[in-house]
């Protein structure tokens, strides 16, 4: 099995890259998969095949099977050890945690997760874009399955920009979901913390970054490079938006199966005042110079 993980912040342009993954022959784009524990068993969402999540075949087989699996399988205790491995304080304690006696079930039943869905691929590959950076470092430390962690960062003032927008949750049926609105400062924080982290994961054996505006600037050149390290095969000049099993995510996939097409950025920084632009513009070159 291999996991194919996208790892970095919110508003990053994980979307886009993961449409460009989902063309993998055989492959099986899942979104932010770590959500399961909440999205199927709250059942208020659509994974994006347009099914209810709790009809999906996919996403129905996977609770199936965990049930029939392991006996002390329990979704909402599961919900709260996923939150917590994600909990900033918990990053450094991932390697004695994977080890742990009271982890030990938990730790085979998120292996068993995995290889359940990859038993719905053609050629075991998983499309994870939990995003992350903690679950990355944990399944890394699992060390089950063949990780390939592609880092994707977008410089900060688009990010905190980005965050700042209101945008409803398309997969919530019933009701009006947004998608959380961050302010300057939390956005700067989060961006920071995701790229100290991240640093932990490039000790990983497949690890690639790859900077969004590079992406859109260049697209041929770095879809080679991702085309390289990911060791798959799929037609670079015939992308298209596929119909995937995720979970989550950007808006963008409501739009359908058109062909993905890579523009390079105009930033225009609507949601910033001149003053917030340059104070992000310098944290952002500054944490070029001495973080990365
Ligand atoms: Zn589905």
């Amino acid at each position: 099995m291999k996991i194919i993980y996208i790892a970095g912040d919110g508003r990053s342009g994980s979307t886009l890259l993961d449409s460009i993954l989902s063309n993998i022959d055989g492959s099986l784009s899942v979104g932010e998969c770590h959500r399961f524990w909440i999205r199927f068993y709250e059942g208020e969402t659509r994974c994006a095949c347009g099914k209810m999540i709790t009809d999906c075949e996919l996403w129905s087989d996977v609770d199936k099977q965990l049930r029939q699996r392991f006996d002390d399988y329990a979704p909402e205790q599961f919900k709260k050890r996923v939150q917590e491995i994600q909990q900033y304080r918990n990053f450094k304690k991932i390697p004695v945690i994977v080890v742990s006696e009271a982890w030990q079930s938990f730790c085979e039943q998120v292996k068993a997760f995995y290889e359940i869905i990859a038993s719905h691929t053609k050629n075991g590959v998983v499309i994870d874009s939990s995003k992350s950076v903690s679950w990355a470092y944990f399944l890394e430390q699992l060390a089950f399955s063949e990780l390939y962690i592609i880092h994707l960062e977008r410089n900060l003032p688009s990010v905190a920009n980005s965050w700042r927008k209101q945008i409803v949750l398309p997969e919530y049926t019933s009701k009006e979901v947004y998608m959380p609105v961050k302010s300057i400062v939390l956005s700067t924080k989060s961006w920071l913390k995701i790229k100290v982290m991240a640093k932990r994961l490039k000790r990983a054996d497949h690890y690639l970054f790859v900077s969004y505006e590079k992406l859109c600037a260049q697209p041929d050149l770095w879809l080679q490079k991702i085309k390289a390290f990911v060791q798959e095969d799929f037609d670079l000049s015939q992308l298209h938006m596929l119909p995937t099993h995720a979970i989550g995510g950007n808006p963008m996939r409501a739009k359908g199966d058109d062909s993905i097409k890579i523009i390079p950025q105009k930033d225009r920084f609507k949601n910033l005042n001149a003053f917030q632009l340059v104070f992000l513009k310098l944290v952002n070159g500054f944490a070029k110079t001495f973080l990365s």
